[in-house]
């Protein structure tokens, strides 16, 4: 039987990789302008530091972006997957004024099993985004232990964790996965209920 600590060591190893890999299946398609315009469009503000669309509606919407570690002005940005579909902030921060992150916190606290996940959620968004700082050539240096969303022990921001749940897949985030399954009856990814579907309205304003 591996101990503890080797098992550790190889789920660190077989992650790093894995990110590595979605790390190098984004960058190979880079924003393009009118993608860049979309999320503007979605965010009311230029998306800084926006390396690729992470996540897409099946119409093709981008809904989460990656973005670099260090801003071009040089400030470091550590929420790495960024949640920007207006329909999914909007779910999501319906959950948060509902409360919903006290009952995570409190279950976080009770249930180790859950615990544990959720820091290797965190390991993960650090993994990829050490994936991302290399191919970039951008320094994670002022960011190397922080990730998202309150990880790895409390939950701030439900949004982050969607996020991360969106560009790195179902299994890493427990409560992503959990915010993305709450939601579904008014988001989900494989439906497209955009207000805006990809296509219908670039190159508009
Ligand atoms: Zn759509």
């Amino acid at each position: 039987m591996p101990t503890q600590d080797e098992r550790a060591g190889t789920d660190r190893i077989g992650s790093e990789k894995t990110m590595t890999a979605l790390v190098d299946g984004i960058l190979a398609h880079p924003a393009t302008g009118e993608e860049i315009a979309a999320v503007q469009d979605q965010l009311g503000r230029y998306p800084r530091g926006m390396v690729a669309v992470g996540a897409r509606c099946v119409c093709g919407n981008p809904l989460a972006v990656v973005t670099r570690p260090l801003l071009p002005d040089g400030t470091p940005f550590p929420t790495t997957a960024y949640l920007t579909s207006p329909e999914a902030v909007k779910e999501v921060s319906h959950l948060e004024a509902s409360g919903l992150m006290n009952d995570f916190n409190q279950e976080l606290g009770e249930d180790e099993d859950l615990a544990r996940a959720y820091r290797q959620a965190h390991q993960t968004y650090l993994d990829f985004r050490h994936a991302l700082a290399l191919r970039l050539g951008d320094s994670e240096e002022h960011i190397r232990t922080t990730s998202a969303g309150g990880m790895p022990t409390r939950v701030k921001c439900l949004h982050a964790l969607t996020g991360q749940s969106l560009v790195m897949g179902s299994g890493i985030n427990p409560l992503g996965d959990r915010v993305l399954a709450m939601v579904r009856p008014s988001f989900d990814p494989a439906v497209c209920r955009c207000a805006r579907p990809w296509g219908s309205a670039q190159g508009q304003d």
